[in-house]
């Protein structure tokens, strides 16, 4: 298996581009995409000031890596949920911290037990679906800082496997209101935060090469609360798919970006009908948002 571009050993082959690459162009060949999906999706502004969301897993940490490469002044957020079990949160914090001190990137920590007085276990003791209380609370926290730092936008590290998983999702549900969510780009308007997922044309198996070829070290310790990860099922059918068939999960999630006026809804793409929380200011279908509920005790 010879590099598509120099003809030296090849260290990994993607069917989908048809092409195999030495580490050093794919290394080029990743960047490209990283610049064209923010080219062609209008995410960024060049040289523009961007928060991401930092967990510790690999597509976090890659996505602020190529960012701070391609000239962007990246700052991180990480969210310290005070989950001990396994040591989840700890190492979290630990391998977010360690990476953005070596790059020399400024990172924010928002420890909750510090700030809120409690851990995300112990504000989920009341309720009965955990995950969506701590999704909640990561959501909240990072709209509202990204919106205080008063950056062009909030990144995540959402990638094509969990872009086009949710879309399969969703289609096969047609649950317009998530459809529309889906996008590589999401205004900022109602109150939300502008947020931009540049990593939407890379699949996980790109990313972690480059992790791999960045010896960038990534959190290992799973949290004890996470059942089958999100959309797994869809994620395999499209896999079994994409090995019959190459290209065919980024056809689809770029068919649907390219058609995505069909499925907007009315009242903008993050949410309508909302007004100000009484307490917070924060976007909110009731009188006090779900997070001042939570964790200010208010009703
Ligand atoms: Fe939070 Fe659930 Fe993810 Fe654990 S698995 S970090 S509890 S959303
Ligand atoms: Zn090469
Ligand atoms: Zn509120």
């Amino acid at each position: 298996m010879k590099c598509k571009v120099c003809k030296g050993e090849a260290f990994i082959k993607f069917p989908a581009h048809n092409a195999a690459f030495c580490e050093e162009h794919f290394d080029a060949f990743f960047i490209r995409q990283v610049e064209k999906a923010i080219r062609r999706y209008g995410m960024l502004s060049p040289g523009a000031g961007v928060m991401v969301a930092v967990s510790g897993g690999k597509d976090s940490l890659v996505v602020a890596d190529v960012l701070s490469l391609l000239g962007y002044a990246v700052r991180g957020l990480h969210i310290d949920l005070g989950i001990d079990d396994n040591g989840f949160s700890a190492q979290s914090r630990e391998v977010s911290a360690s990476f953005f001190s070596r790059r020399g990137l400024p990172l924010q920590v928002l420890d909750l037990r510090e700030t809120f007085g409690m851990s995300v276990v112990e504000a989920g003791r009341r309720f009965p679906r955990f995950c969506s209380l701590c999704g909640m609370t990561k959501r909240y926290l990072m709209n509202r800082t990204a919106a205080e730092a008063g950056v062009e936008a909030l990144v995540t590290g959402h990638n094509l496997d969990d872009l086009a998983s949710a879309l399969l999702a969703n289609v096969l549900r047609w649950d317009l209101r998530y459809l529309a969510k889906t996008l590589p780009v999401l205004p900022g308007e109602n109150g939300f935060a502008r947020k931009v997922k540049p990593l939407a044309l890379l699949s996980e198996r790109e990313i972690a090469a480059y992790a791999g070829v960045h010896a960038i070290q990534v959190v290992t310790a799973r949290c004890p609360y996470s059942t089958e990860a999100k959309f797994l099922r869809f994620k395999r059918v499209l896999n079994d798919i994409e090995d019959q068939s190459p290209g065919t999960k980024r056809r689809f999630y770029e068919g649907y970006v390219d058609a995505a006026h069909l499925f907007q809804t009315s009242g903008g793409v993050q949410g309508g009908a909302l007004r100000p929380c009484t307490v917070c200011g924060m976007p909110t279908s009731a009188e006090v948002c779900s997070f001042c509920k939570t964790w200010r005790g208010r009703r």
